[in-house]
């Protein structure tokens, strides 16, 4: 019969003071014993009991506030090597308290069942979950992975362990169960070690933590063996070192809270590089966008602007095109009359030379003869001062010709201005083409703009003969207007010169108008630039002469003295080239 409630056996020893006896005991288990029997007074009884109890409850307070603490970590940060500890400080603490008798003794007392399986069921359940928290903790994953794979074959062992067990061969099992505890204890140790070589800092934790444990099972196990003597520090040697082991992890999952918190700050550091990275591409790429929609914007306005002034050079060469119809027809209708009188004239100067020699031949003889009916014809003749006639004569028929020549003069300028439909580039005489311009210009100059002409002999240009034209006319009115529009009270003046330098033909239309101001002068060859009042002046008359010198391979440029006048100077190829020919 036990003496006292209490997990350890000890009895009474039925042998009278001051006498001795045999005491015989019987004793069964289904694991190996070892079965130190000491003899104690009741007093020394009692106080081995309380230190047993004291240090016991020592080593389940820790442990519970090991794994109340880090049970509360774990729902903090929601890491799952926490809960791994946790379960783990758990099943280590009831394992210890099996191997010491308090389980079987407190915690399932009378089960029997319990009390045979508690130390096989929870050896390899403590072994398990060191494993997981061990997998978890140092990242074999990571650090170690050929031996991480490795871990699920104990698992198989540690199951069929328990199979074998629960099929009544507890001896076996419980051999197998030591066995395979000291083989994942190394294991597990390998594992920690390599991982803290390759770096792993909570692998350090790990491999002094689980170190204590080890050296407390190696203790106890040397104890065993009879090596080292029963006393407190042996006897408990594995709840010490299991306590030691769960306060060192503590301290490594406290540490491995900084770990987590870096990493979380570098995520969190590498997060705001990369959001800053894309707000950076985003912005490069805003501008890129502005850029190109910038250059969208100017090229829309680019063709927008060339639809314009294309729209009106058809306008304007339609206008021109029906201005040259009718300069043509005119000059055509013109043309025939004026040759008749041209080529009546040389006739009439004869014909009338011979009248005039018989009619001098007629005087000369009627002056001998000596008849009254003559006296009357000589009056009249005197009266008519047919002398005087005769001599008017011969100017009469020079102004004729001079005329007839000056009409047939206009009806060719009217001609060649009217060649403005001509799509082929042809061999042109600029100054020609200056000359009829300007005599359809003419009726504008109201003897207020006097033109002066400095033409030097050109070769013949390869052009548009009738789109030249139009630049000449769109400078010489704005000449022509420039001055009509100042209150002068001289005659102004249009100059207009004309050169050949080197393979080019340089033409300059130069007034003594009131010049063009620096703030406009750049921008007078601009689409729709104009400084006239509405329906005076469109803007187009020198960007259609730009484009048109320009096609022409040429050059337009200005300079102006302000209230002095302006010069033009439209340069111009004498011969195009191919390029030009298929712009032009
Ligand atoms: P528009 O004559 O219809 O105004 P242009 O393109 O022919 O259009 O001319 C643009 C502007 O250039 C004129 O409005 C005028 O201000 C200026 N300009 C052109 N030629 C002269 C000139 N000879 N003297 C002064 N200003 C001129």
């Amino acid at each position: 019969m036990r003496a006292g409630a209490d997990p350890e056996f000890a009895f009474d020893l039925p042998i009278p003071k001051g006498s001795s006896g045999e005491v015989f005991m019987r004793i069964q288990s289904t694991k190996q014993l070892q079965l130190p029997i000491v003899l104690r007074t009741p007093q020394e009884l009692t106080a081995n009991r309380s230190r047993r109890n004291l240090i016991l409850g020592v080593y389940i307070g820790i442990m519970l506030v090991m794994a109340l603490y880090n049970l509360f970590i774990f729902f903090s940060i929601r890491d799952k090597s926490y809960l791994y500890y946790v379960l783990y400080i758990l099943s280590v603490t009831s394992t210890q308290l099996a191997f010491t008798g308090i389980g079987p003794f407190y915690l399932w007392p009378g089960n029997t069942w319990l009390s045979t399986s508690a130390t096989v069921i929870l050896t390899l359940c403590t072994a398990t979950l060191g494993f997981e928290f061990a997998r978890q903790f140092i990242h074999t994953r990571r650090h170690t992975p050929l031996l991480h794979r490795i871990g699920p074959v104990f698992y198989i062992l540690f199951a069929g362990c328990i199979f074998l067990q629960q099929s009544g061969q507890a001896v076996i099992a419980y051999q197998m169960a030591q066995g395979l505890s000291g083989i994942s204890a190394l294991y597990v140790l390998a594992m920690a070690f390599l991982a803290w070589r390759r770096g792993s800092r909570q692998a350090f934790f790990f491999l002094m933590a689980w170190s204590a444990f080890l050296i407390g099972v190696v203790v106890f196990v040397v104890k065993d063996l009879g090596a080292l003597p029963y006393n407190d520090l042996t006897t408990y040697t594995m709840p010490i070192g299991s306590a030691i082991e769960c306060v060192l992890l503590s301290f490594g999952l406290a540490d491995r809270i900084n770990i987590l918190r870096r990493e979380k700050e570098q995520s969190q550091a590498e997060a705001l590089r990369i959001s800053l990275e894309n707000e950076r591409i985003i912005r490069e790429q805003n501008a890129m966008l502005e850029v190109k929609v910038t250059e969208r914007t100017v090229a829309l306005q680019e063709s927008n602007d060339h639809l314009k002034r294309t729209q009106t050079q058809l306008v304007n060469a339609e206008k021109m095109a029906s201005l040259g119809q009718l300069t043509a027809g005119i000059a055509h209708e013109i043309n025939n009359p004026v040759n008749f009188i041209s080529s009546n004239i040389p006739p009439l100067r004869r014909d009338i030379g011979d009248v005039l020699e018989v009619l001098a031949e007629y005087r000369e003889r009627g002056s001998k003869i000596d008849d009254p009916s003559l006296a009357e014809l000589r009056a009249k003749e005197k009266s008519l001062d047919l002398d005087g006639s005769i001599t008017e004569l011969d100017a009469i028929i020079r102004s004729i010709e001079e005329g007839a020549g000056r009409t047939a003069e206009i009806v060719r300028g009217l001609r060649n201005f009217s060649r403005l439909d001509e799509d082929d580039l042809k061999l042109a005489d600029l100054n020609e083409g200056i000359q009829s311009t300007l005599l359809v210009l003419a009726p504008q100059l109201k003897e207020r703009v006097r033109i002066d002409l400095d033409l030097a002999a050109l070769p013949a240009v390869e052009c548009h003969p009738g789109k030249l034209n139009q630049v000449f006319m769109n400078i010489l009115n704005n000449a022509v207007q420039a001055i009509l529009g100042q209150q002068r009270s001289d005659e102004g003046r249009v100059q207009v010169c004309s050169r050949v330098v080197g393979d080019q033909v340089v033409i300059s239309i130069s007034d003594d108008g009131p010049g063009i101001p620096p703030s406009v002068i750049g921008k007078v060859f601009d689409p729709f630039f104009t400084t006239k009042d509405v329906g005076e002046g469109t803007g187009l008359g020198l960007s259609i002469a730009f484009s048109i010198v320009e096609k022409h391979h040429g050059k337009i440029t200005v300079d102006s003295v302000p209230g002095a006048g302006a010069a033009f100077h439209v340069t111009l190829p004498l011969v195009q080239t191919n390029e030009a020919r298929k712009r032009a």
